[in-house]
């Protein structure tokens, strides 16, 4: 067993570190009072060969594993957390146009994605719900000329900024329907529309509605065989959802940091803040309690590095990791005392970002049902409630 990260990622981890601190933490604020789309991190990123982390190399990627996403990532969120939402499409957008696009598609938009000119991501939910997935509805109908995809996904991350997104949508051939299918589709191509979702965090991101009125996809947009997207998109998750916890616990543990300093100088009753158990227990609970998700975090990724299962261990962690940092940021607030809740100070903007990590990919309901689904049987609990053998 080695708990150490390879000289490599130490490499990364340091010049990530070094970058956020000098430059993401800086802007933090003002990207998020701006809601101006962090394009020069994409670019950044690419610079420093992280957008082809998860992409092979026959595909001009650069493919150093999960466990260097995960680390990018924690890395990130510790300067600015919304940034860090890059790291959820590196992964999850690579693979599939990795494994799944066509020469046409990897010509025409991989390229531009690893070269941090384009952003992609990706729509599944839709306004009817997206914790059941698998019931969406939008529809992508086989034609002569290409898919004609009609319907309407909502609370997409990156909405305003992505040049294309990646849609599951159900495919139907002869009136046949062949199941959720991805699909690439270009933002400017006709019948698409879009408007932003205001959102209480990761503001510099963005979510939003997007609208398709009979979009013509080439058949060489379509990623991967029909009905296989519902699969491909669960993999994917298997991976964001680590991404996700290690994105708030960076964010939680920098808050940490930073309290411990401020109990060490602020002083009350003639002695610093930092003298006292009821200042030091909170910490220090929120310390172990992260450290510990932290490793469980980067044991899900080396699972999925070495190729074994991890669908359970990626779920616990999409729930315990956020919700473990929102309680960890609340607590560093209250012990700054007034000036915590102040915009003077980062945090409350992490707060209110971390907030949507419980949410996103899965909320703390669904993570759960997906543990207990793995721990019972497959077979035993479904999504939907019902029970089975
Ligand atoms: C920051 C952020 C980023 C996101 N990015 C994207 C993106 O890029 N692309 C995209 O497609 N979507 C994105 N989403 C949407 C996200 O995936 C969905 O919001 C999430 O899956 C929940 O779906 P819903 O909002 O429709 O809630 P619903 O499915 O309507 O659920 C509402 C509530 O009911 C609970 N619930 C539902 N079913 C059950 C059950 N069986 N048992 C117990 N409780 C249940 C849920 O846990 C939730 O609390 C994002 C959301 C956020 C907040």
């Amino acid at each position: 067993m080695n708990f150490e990260f390879t000289p490599e990622q130490q490499m990364l981890r340091a010049a990530v570190r070094a970058y956020a601190e000098a430059e993401l933490a800086p802007a933090y604020r003002d990207r998020d009072t701006s809601g101006e789309f962090p394009f020069d991190v994409w670019r950044r990123l690419a610079d420093m060969e992280i957008t082809g982390l998860a992409v092979s190399e026959a595909n001009g990627g650069n493919p150093g594993g999960y466990v260097a996403i995960g680390i990018v990532a924690e890395e990130l969120a510790r300067g600015d957390h919304s940034s860090a939402y890059l790291m959820l499409i590196t992964p999850i957008v690579g693979e599939l146009l990795d494994r799944w696009g066509t020469d046409r598609a990897k010509k025409d938009w991989l390229t531009r994605f690893l070269a941090g000119t384009s952003v992609i991501s990706l729509a599944v939910t839709e306004s009817s719900g997206g914790s059941d997935a698998a019931a969406m509805r939008m529809k992508a109908v086989a034609t002569p000329d290409g898919y004609r995809l009609t319907g309407e996904k909502s609370g997409v991350t990156m909405t305003m900024a992505v040049d294309a997104l990646i849609v599951f949508a159900r495919a139907v051939v002869d009136g046949v329907d062949k199941g959720i299918t991805a699909f690439l589709v270009p933002m400017d191509a006709p019948g698409v529309s879009r408007h932003p979702i205001d959102d209480m965090g990761a503001r510099s991101i963005g979510r939003g509605i997007v609208a398709f009125d009979d979009v013509l996809v080439p058949v060489d947009y379509r990623l991967g065989e029909e009905g296989t997207g519902f699969r491909e998109v669960m993999i994917g998750f298997d991976c964001t959802r680590v991404i996700l916890a290690l994105m708030s616990i960076g964010a939680a543990m920098k808050s940490i940091e930073e309290t411990l300093e401020y109990a060490r100088q602020r002083t009350s009753f003639g002695r610093p803040l930092a003298a006292n158990q009821g200042v030091q227990f909170p910490l220090a609970e929120h310390h172990t309690k992260l450290e510990m998700a932290r490793l469980y975090c980067y044991y899900a990724l080396w699972l999925r590095d070495t190729g074994r299962p991890h669908t359970r261990e990626a779920a616990a962690c999409k729930w315990i990791g956020p919700e473990l940092s929102v309680a960890a940021i609340h607590d560093c607030m209250i012990l700054h005392g007034h000036y915590g809740w102040t915009r003077d100070l980062p945090l409350e903007l992490r707060l209110r970002d971390v907030i949507g990590t419980e949410i996103a990919d899965g909320t703390p309901q669904i993570a759960k049902s997906v543990v207990a689904r793995e721990l019972l049987g497959r077979g035993f609990v479904r999504l939907d409630g019902t029970v089975g053998r």
